[in-house]
């Protein structure tokens, strides 16, 4: 905890109902946006999209205020740099330029054998696991064999620790890999935005098809869907649609729904 956040704005993500009391503990105000999610102990300023510029300065204006009730702060040294917010059409331009851009050089050099696929590594972390842990361990085999990782959400925050989101973990990369990463300059872990924004991997997986020669569907495609330490609900909605769109889908530690057979049989077994 640094000590240093003024005001801190939640809707309708994953958001603890503890963080009213731990931001009671500091100067922090936490303010709730969504009528449909109040949180106790919260001060609400309601968007309206129709207002949206308006109540952002107000929201902003309460944070500046707020800092000259700033004490000690605890600021950590560690800096780590990342490149993040890649789409279907960012890798495209990075593949091809601005005239010829194509997803044609990634689906030839799965074609040659340089890349072994690609992978979406996304999702929560996980009280019941060690923090952190299973992302980077995955994320660090994946990549040293040569397959690209898509990564979201809260995933994609653990790998960003680790540096995995920047060109220079082009070199824990295997040979393919980091020969492709460091003609176009990309890192081996593409960021590609939240947790709700896990579509944009199926968009990268569908121009893989429709550039042609890995077969017709998403199904054929060397690809995986991956959430090793996932906890909400949101997860379950978001494989649901990974399954649904044909990808290989895996959902790592205890699954919150074990304690139905009926549902925990659907999903493992009725899905397939
Ligand atoms: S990755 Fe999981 S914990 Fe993180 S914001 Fe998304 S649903 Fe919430």
């Amino acid at each position: 905890i640094t000590g240093a956040i003024e005001l801190m704005v939640v809707d309708i993500q994953c958001i603890m109902q503890a963080l009213a009391p731990l931001a009671d503990q500091f100067h922090t105000k936490l303010i709730t946006t969504s009528p449909h999610a109040y949180i106790e102990g919260a001060d609400r300023v309601d968007f309206d999209e129709h207002r949206a510029l308006e109540i952002a300065r107000e929201i902003v204006r309460m944070g500046i205020d707020n800092f000259p009730n700033r004490k000690e702060t605890h600021i950590p040294k560690e800096v780590s740099r990342l490149v993040a917010g890649f789409s279907h059409e960012y890798i495209n331009y990075a593949l091809g330029g601005f005239y010829r851009g194509s997803f044609r050089p990634l689906n030839d050099a799965v074609i040659q054998g340089r890349l072994r696929g690609v992978a979406g590594v996304v999702g929560c972390n996980n009280a019941r696991t060690c923090h952190d842990y299973s992302h980077e361990y995955i994320v660090r085999e994946l990549i040293k064999n040569d397959v690209l990782v898509a990564m979201t959400g809260c995933g994609a925050i653990a790998a960003a620790k680790y540096g995995l989101l920047s060109p220079e973990a082009a070199k824990y990369a295997g040979p393919g890999l980091r020969e492709i990463c460091e003609t176009v300059g990309i890192p081996p872990v593409l960021h590609v935005g939240s947790c709700v924004d896990n579509a944009r991997i199926l968009t990268v997986l569908s121009q893989m098809a429709t550039e042609g020669g890995l077969g017709e569907d998403i199904a054929d495609l060397p690809g995986v869907g991956f959430a090793p330490e996932w906890m909400s609900e949101k997860a379950i909605s978001i494989a649901s649609y990974f399954v649904g769109s044909g990808v290989y889908t895996i959902m790592g530690s205890d699954s919150p729904l074990a304690n139905s057979p009926v549902v925990d049989r659907f999903i493992s077994e009725g899905w397939e």
